[in-house]
């Protein structure tokens, strides 16, 4: 997964595009992302014990990992990330870097 918990996104597709948010949860066996704000559902609810009246409830809904750029933190663009490889005592460690200024995140 190129994006991580509490990473700010922007999306690339569909009627949000453009829009930013923070990443709330990530589903790394599905590819899928759930972005604070972006492509509320409306799911209609019978009453439970959790939720006595029951209605409509209105949810971030998951979206594809693919369809997120990761905003860097330090340039405040979307920005490609990069995977450097750092030798540290013989061994190769990946990291996400912004691909403008270098920044790592
Ligand atoms: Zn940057």
């Amino acid at each position: 997964m190129h994006v991580k918990k509490n990473d700010t996104v922007v999306i690339l597709s569909g009627n949000d595009r453009g829009k930013r948010g923070r990443v709330l949860k990530v589903f790394p066996d599905k590819n899928r992302v759930i972005i604070e704000g972006v492509r509320f559902i409306k799911r209609h609810t019978r009453p439970n014990p959790k939720n006595q009246a029951g209605g409509i409830l209105e949810k971030e809904a998951p979206i594809n990992a693919s369809n997120v750029m990761v905003i860097c933190s330090k340039c405040g663009e979307p920005a490609r990330t990069k995977h450097r490889e750092v030798t540290e005592e013989g061994r190769t460690r990946h990291i996400r870097a912004c691909v403008r200024c270098g920044e790592v995140f």
